[in-house]
């Protein structure tokens, strides 16, 4: 199903032009308008999911292998020796736009920098503790 009020469903769609890196009958993947790093892209469903909770498994379990093609092509073609997989859910995680996406992200030596989180420390208790919490919500 698409949402008429998404702007993902109609860039993913054809509705509206991007710049299109690659493209089945499941994806489009397009250009970041914003980019972290030249080439930085996005793969969007064709159909409207929020977020990653909501994504069809038989979609879901297409996703990897697209990101994987386009990072191929990106090192062969941009010269990047490697890309991370960025996927945001919620507000809280940095997603603003409420169609699931990823990012495929080209990484050059020398930078841009990227951020990335600064490792904590913690306890064998305390992970045994919230390991127990997120399995008994599974
Ligand atoms: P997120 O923060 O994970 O929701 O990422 C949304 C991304 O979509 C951002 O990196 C934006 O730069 C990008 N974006 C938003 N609107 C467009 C658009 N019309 N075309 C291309 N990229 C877009
Ligand atoms: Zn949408």
């Amino acid at each position: 199903m698409k949402d008429d009020s998404c702007i993902f469903c109609k860039i993913a769609n054809g509705e509206i032009p991007s710049a299109t890196v690659y493209e089945d009958e499941d994806f489009r993947v397009i250009l970041d308008m914003g980019p972290a790093s030249k080439g930085h892209a996005l793969l969007l469903p064709k159909e409207h999911f929020k977020d990653l909770c909501e994504l069809d498994p038989e979609v879901a379990k297409k996703v990897l292998p697209v990101c994987a093609k386009v990072g191929a092509a990106m090192k062969k073609s941009l010269g990047c020796e490697g890309f991370n997989i960025v996927q945001n859910n919620g507000e809280a995680a940095g997603q603003t736009v409420f169609h699931f996406h990823v990012h495929i992200i080209p990484r050059y030596a020398g930078g841009p920098k990227i951020a990335a989180w600064t490792p904590g420390s913690e306890t064998p208790e305390v992970l045994a503790k919230t390991a127990e919490q997120i399995r008994a919500a599974l």
